[in-house]
């Protein structure tokens, strides 16, 4: 970083000028403005680490012109030091108040002036060097969050967070009476395409297949990898009849589709769902729901089926 630049407010020539040499001399670097528009024309375009701003100004008040660049979001972060003849305590709290860092009474000594330039631009450094750590601190913990969530092979939701939700959703559907389905979907001999193309081949696959299961699912279904080569889909607001015809979708998706390392191997999957409200059997929680859906599968892969429910 190179010097700090400070952006000298003063309308006295002579003021000014003496400041600027002695600021100069201690490795500073200094821009003039002799009234408030002036500074914070300054402060709009230019790159200021710190500002000595008068309190007297022939164009507006100090406190003013404190007050809009403390209030204003690009530069209400630049320390202000108010420097001014007056040294009455009720000036000193009206600086403050407009936002003022710091306060110095006109004339000032050199050195003192010096040190509270030094002190404000180190309490800054600090603050950006908390709000950097703090800003990393966050993204971390949104990764992480992510992370929790998301299932790492295929990155849609993971097993844990699809309870999570069902959890939520099965309790509004049982509230308001209103439908909801679940269909479990599993990789018809999937061990097969491990065993002829490599393990690789096979996480491919699984991406491919959480990706159309992704693609033909509407927006307010939640698409998970439930384990293995196993995915569960939830439809909230959908009867058995819609989350048949959304199976039958996501089937022929799959079967018609080229996969990427192994384009003539035709790869389909089998799928099992369950809907409440259910005509004949007491579905009251998403275990039973899950659990039902299970045994649609089963039957699904027994019968050489495609889709089956119950
Ligand atoms: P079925 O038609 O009865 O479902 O036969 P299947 O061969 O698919 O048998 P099953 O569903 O019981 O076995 C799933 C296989 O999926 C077992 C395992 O080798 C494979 N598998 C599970 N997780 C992964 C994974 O993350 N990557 C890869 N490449 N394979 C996996
Ligand atoms: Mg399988």
């Amino acid at each position: 970083m190179g010097r700090a630049r400070i952006l000298l407010v003063e309308d006295s020539r002579s003021q000014a000028k003496a400041a600027k040499d002695f600021l100069e001399k201690n490795g500073y670097e200094v821009i003039l403005a002799k009234n408030g528009k002036t500074a914070i024309k300054t402060v709009k375009t230019a790159r200021v680490d710190i500002i000595l701003l008068d309190l007297v100004l022939p164009d507006m008040n100090g406190n003013e012109v404190c007050r809009w660049l403390k209030l204003n979001e690009d530069t209400k972060e630049i320390p202000i030091i108010m420097l001014t003849v007056k040294g009455e305590v009720a000036d000193k709290v009206a600086g403050l108040k407009a936002g003022a860092d710091d306060y110095l009474p006109k004339p000032y000594n050199n050195v003192e002036l010096n040190a509270r330039i030094y002190a404000c631009l180190r309490t800054k450094a600090l603050q950006d060097g908390l709000k950097q750590k703090n800003l990393q601190l966050q993204n971390l913990l949104k990764q992480v969050e992510i992370m929790a969530i998301t299932d790492q092979l295929t990155g849609i939701y993971n097993r844990r967070q699809v309870e999570t939700i069902l959890q939520k959703e099965f309790k509004t559907a049982s509230r308001y009476k209103t439908p909801i389905s679940c269909m479990i979907i599993d990789i018809d001999h999937f061990k097969a395409v491990n065993d002829a193309f490599g393990h690789h081949t096979g996480d491919a696959v699984l991406k491919e297949i959480a990706k159309l299961i992704m693609e033909s699912a509407r927006e307010a279904d939640i698409v998970a990898r439930w384990g293995g080569d196993e995915f569960i889909v939830i439809l909230p607001q959908t009867k058995k009849e819609e989350a048949l015809q959304a199976a039958s979708r996501i089937v022929k998706a799959i079967s018609e589709h080229d996969f990427q390392d192994s384009p003539n191997e035709r790869i389909t999957v089998s799928i099992g769902v369950t809907s409440i409200p259910h005509p004949s059997l007491n579905i009251d929680t998403e275990e039973k729901l899950i659990h039902t859906a299970d045994c649609a599968l089963y039957e699904a892969k027994r019968n050489g089926r495609r889709i089956e429910s119950i």
